[in-house]
C-alpha cells in the first residue's frame, strides 16, 4: 500500500513524524508537507505563483520526505502527482483537535479532502495539546487500530479522526454542529495600536454521539464525512414548493 502523508503544522512537527513512523507498519510511506505552519488555512490552494519542493529528511528516518512552499491541499495535489497510484493520504497528526465546526477551517482535514477530490481515500488525524506536547508513544496503539480499521476498507472514503489524550476506546461519531465558536477579541499592541485576536469560546455541552462528546469522554472519535454539502431535504421541498422553469 502506498501511503502519502501530509499535515498543516508543517514538516517539522512531532505529529507528522509520529504518524509517518506508525504508518510504515501498513505500507510504503512518503511525506509531502508544508515548509511552514498552515494551520486554519482550510482548503486554500496556491494558484498565483508556482509551487516547488525540497528534499527534507530531518524528522524522518528512512522515509522520503519533501517540504513544499504551499498549503496542505497543495501538498496532496503535488505529492500524488509525483507519486502515482497513491492508495491513501493521511493528514496529521495535528497538534490540536479538529472537532465540530473547526472542520470548516481545518488545514489538516483539507489535506484529506484534497485526496478524496482526486479519487483517493483521505484520513485526517488530530489530538488535543495540553501544556506539554502530546504523548505520541501512548497514542500509538490507537493510531494503529484506527489505521488497521480504515485502511482495510477498499471503498473510497473521507474520515476525520480525533484522539483524546488518554483514549479508553473508539466510537463512530457525527460532526457536532452548533453555533460557530469563533470570537474576535480586541487588544492594543506595544506601540499603542489596536489589533485583534481570533479566538475560540466554549460552546454548549456537546451532543451525545458527536465527535466533541467522544473526545470529552476519552474515546477516539471516527467521523465518516462526505463532500456533497447539498441539503437534500430542503432541495426536494423547494423543488415541489417553488418549481422553476
Ligand atoms: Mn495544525
Amino acid at each position: 500500500m502506498r501511503i502519502l502523508i501530509t499535515n498543516d503544522d508543517g514538516i517539522y512537527s512531532p505529529g507528522i513524524a509520529a504518524l509517518a513512523r506508525i504508518a510504515q507498519k501498513f505500507g510504503e510511506v512518503k511525506v509531502v508537507a508544508p515548509d511552514v505552519e498552515q494551520s486554519s488555512m482550510g482548503h486554500a490552494v496556491t494558484h498565483s505563483r508556482p509551487l516547488s519542493y525540497k528534499k527534507s529528511p530531518i524528522n524522518f528516518e528512512g522515509i522520503e520526505a519533501h517540504r513544499v512552499n504551499g498549503t496542505p491541499a497543495d501538498c496532496v495535489a503535488l505529492g500524488t502527482h509525483m507519486w502515482s497510484q497513491t492508495d491513501v493520504v493521511l493528514s496529521g497528526i495535528n497538534l490540536g483537535p479538529n472537532l465540530g465546526n473547526s472542520m470548516w477551517h481545518s488545514g489538516t482535514l483539507a489535506g484529506a479532502k484534497q485526496a478524496v477530490l482526486l479519487g483517493i481515500k483521505g484520513i485526517a488525524l488530530s489530538t488535543p495539546v495540553g501544556k506539554d506536547e502530546p504523548k505520541f508513544d501512548a497514542l500509538e496503539p490507537y493510531v494503529e487500530k484506527v489505521l488497521a480499521l480504515l485502511l482495510q476498507d477498499k471503498h473510497l472514503g473521507l474520515f476525520n479522526v480525533n484522539f483524546p489524550q488518554k483514549p479508553t476506546g473508539m466510537m463512530w461519531t457525527r460532526q457536532s454542529v452548533q453555533f460557530y465558536d469563533g470570537k474576535i477579541v480586541p487588544g492594543i499592541d506595544p506601540m499603542g495600536r489596536k489589533h485583534y485576536w481570533s479566538t475560540v469560546i466554549p460552546l454548549d455541552p456537546a451532543e451525545e454521539g458527536s465527535d466533541r462528546w467522544a473526545v470529552e469522554n476519552n474515546k477516539v472519535s471516527i467521523t465518516p464525512l462526505r463532500l456533497d454539502l447539498t441539503n437534500e431535504t430542503l432541495l426536494s421541498s423547494l423543488q415541489s414548493s417553488h418549481p422553476l422553469d
